[in-house]
């Protein structure tokens, strides 16, 4: 089977001062994932590998340049899952740790739990190896001045996520299928601008915002998490793909519909077991990327599909 791994790089109002930066990091993302497949890596580490160079890139929500909790903090989340045995691993409300998806994956890996929160998921983390750094050290000046604007201008789950002109959004998922047939999906958050202390939203839910299952596919989702996590929208898609839609018709099916229930938007990547791949969003602009055929194919605007030379770096 040929191995393959879609990026997103989060779904959102995102201004055309910000389209660079995430572009160049969807790529940086997609190649470290591609890379750690050809080299014979599992889709697990893959997913996991991509998602750490966006929590290290101040162009995502994600790790450094987490959006701030409304009183002004880094509160993370994110989630892992494998599909050959539906296993799963996340953390929430993480503060000291530039890699929430690396204790995620460990989470996966080495505990009997599938969720660790704020005390627990440090405890767990040191326990681990894992090192904390100060928090105010994953907070970039981008996220400070998204909620500045969102205390002066924003109501929380009404606006775009994130202001126009800074833009606060950026979460960040990979799905990815490896030689040997297995898939995994991977999610990681700073949340949302002017949340409250201790909101959860999606991204560490699974089912809401990952998902995987070696018979059907796998799902990352972005966007408004209250209403991603009442519309389950990662298993939404995995249920449509499972009554016989392929990857696109199930991700537009899922994603329109909970924007036309709910009123909010959001974007999703999915790989169906076969390899075929989903991309919708219904917000303004969602950030992407896959390899396939030697090309890197990227977008972030609706109905955009970019096309390059795949150039390998040298990931995982
Ligand atoms: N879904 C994330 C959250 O609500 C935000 C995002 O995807 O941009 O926490």
């Amino acid at each position: 089977m040929e191995p393959i791994i879609i990026v997103h790089g989060g779904a959102g109002d995102i201004p055309q001062s910000r389209v660079k930066g995430k572009l160049d990091g969807m790529k940086v993302a997609v190649t470290a994932g591609h890379e750690c497949l050809m080299k014979g890596g599992s889709a697990l580490d893959a997913v996991e590998a991509a998602v750490m160079t966006m929590e290290e890139d101040e162009n995502f929500n994600a790790g450094y340049g987490s959006v701030l909790t409304l009183r002004g903090e880094v509160e993370m989340e994110a989630s892992i899952m494998r599909g050959s045995d539906l296993n799963t691993g996340g953390v929430t409300l993480v503060k000291e740790f530039l890699h929430p998806i690396s204790i995620a994956h460990k989470v996966l890996t080495d505990s009997p739990h599938s969720l660790l929160g704020g005390e627990g998921a440090k405890i767990f983390a040191l326990e681990k190896g894992f090192k904390t750094i100060p928090s105010e050290s994953l907070i970039s000046e981008h996220a400070k001045k998204a909620l500045q604007h969102f205390l002066e201008h924003g109501e929380f789950g009404r606006t775009e996520i994130g202001p126009k002109d800074e833009g606060g959004v950026g979460t960040v998922g990979a799905v990815a299928i490896d030689r040997n047939g297995h898939i995994a999906a991977a999610t990681s958050t700073g949340g949302m601008s002017g949340k409250a202390v201790g909101r959860i939203g999606d991204t560490p839910q699974i089912g809401s915002g990952t998902y995987a299952d070696d018979h059907i596919g796998a799902v990352s989702t972005t966007g408004h998490g209250e209403s991603i996590l009442r519309y389950c929208l990662a298993h939404s898609i995995i249920k449509l793909m499972e009554s016989g839609k392929d990857a696109q018709t199930a991700t537009t099916i899922a994603v329109n519909g909970m924007t036309a229930r709910l009123k909010n938007t959001a974007g999703a990547i999915t790989l169906s077991k076969n390899g075929d791949v989903g991309i919708h969003f219904s917000s303004k602009r969602m950030s992407w990327a896959y390899v396939k055929d030697g090309h890197i194919f990227y977008g972030i605007n609706p109905d955009e599909v970019l096309k390059e030379e795949y150039n390998p770096g040298n990931n995982c």
